[in-house]
């Protein structure tokens, strides 16, 4: 069984002790890539180095993560734009409201500035949204016909929600840990709404681990427990899983491949 994890943190700190191993049983398990999304100007130096330590296995990302948006963001953003890299996509961006509203108008005006830049550079988008669904959609809905694909990363709503979502062609949802927590309505979400065919992998590590792993640490080996649970809910085989996602993968970020 072969498969990708397109979104990992791989280069935080919480790697920094044992990445070598944490890398090796990604491969083992079967992990043919990994892709690593940065999240503001010091991620970028850090990304760079894990691609270079993992040539050909690591790919990496760049943009300013919601969270990361402070008043200062368009400096960060000019600094950034001007950055060389063998980036695959823009990544990861977009708004997140859940924990803070204070930099609202902020969080907009950089995430549409990111749009911008991944269609100018037809990068497709590694997206991040919580408790701001109808915002995002509004920001992409301008752009609908120049955008160049992407993942909605860490999907975690209901049917009507997915299906807003697959209407933006060339986008995938993102799946990880939260599909094999007990009370999640994944499962049955996805079963009704969305096709294996728009459906990457995921651990976003060091985050979100899957059951039975719930509150460790996550690291990509572990995407293997939601193989197994996506097998369940479609009624195909882990192979089948692994093959798909990975074939939805290559479509998206033609540039890992
Ligand atoms: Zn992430």
């Amino acid at each position: 069984m072969q498969y990708i994890d397109t979104h990992t943190h791989i280069d935080g700190e919480e790697f920094k002790d044992d990445l070598e191993l944490v890398v090796q049983r990604a491969s083992n398990a079967g992990a043919l890539k990994l892709f690593v999304p940065g999240i503001n100007l010091a991620s970028i130096e850090s990304i760079r180095n894990i691609c270079k330590r993992f040539p050909d296995y690591c790919y990496g990302m760049i943009g300013l993560h919601p969270e990361d948006v402070k008043e200062d963001y368009a400096s960060v953003l000019d600094k950034m734009e001007k950055e060389e890299g063998n980036w695959i996509a823009i990544g990861e961006i977009g708004l997140d409201y859940y924990w803070s509203r204070e930099f609202e108008q902020q969080q907009l005006e950089a995430f549409e500035r990111q749009v911008q830049w991944a269609i100018e550079r037809r990068l497709p988008l590694m997206i991040h949204c919580r408790k701001a669904q109808n915002e995002m959609v509004r920001i992409l809905r301008k752009y609908s016909d120049r955008l160049p694909g992407g993942v909605f990363h860490c999907f975690t709503g209901n049917e009507h929600e997915a299906e807003e979502l697959l209407a933006f062609e060339g986008f995938c949802l993102g799946i990880g840990g939260v599909l094999t927590f007990k009370k999640s309505n994944l499962p049955q979400t996805l079963a009704n709404a969305v096709p294996l065919n728009r459906i990457v992998l995921e651990t976003d590590a060091p985050y979100m681990a899957p059951v039975p792993h719930r509150g460790e640490r996550n690291e990509s080996a572990f995407i293997v427990n939601i193989i197994e649970k996506l097998a369940d809910v479609y009624g195909v085989s882990t192979d089948e899983v692994a093959n798909i996602t990975t074939e939805n993968a290559r479509r998206l970020f033609p540039l890992a491949f």
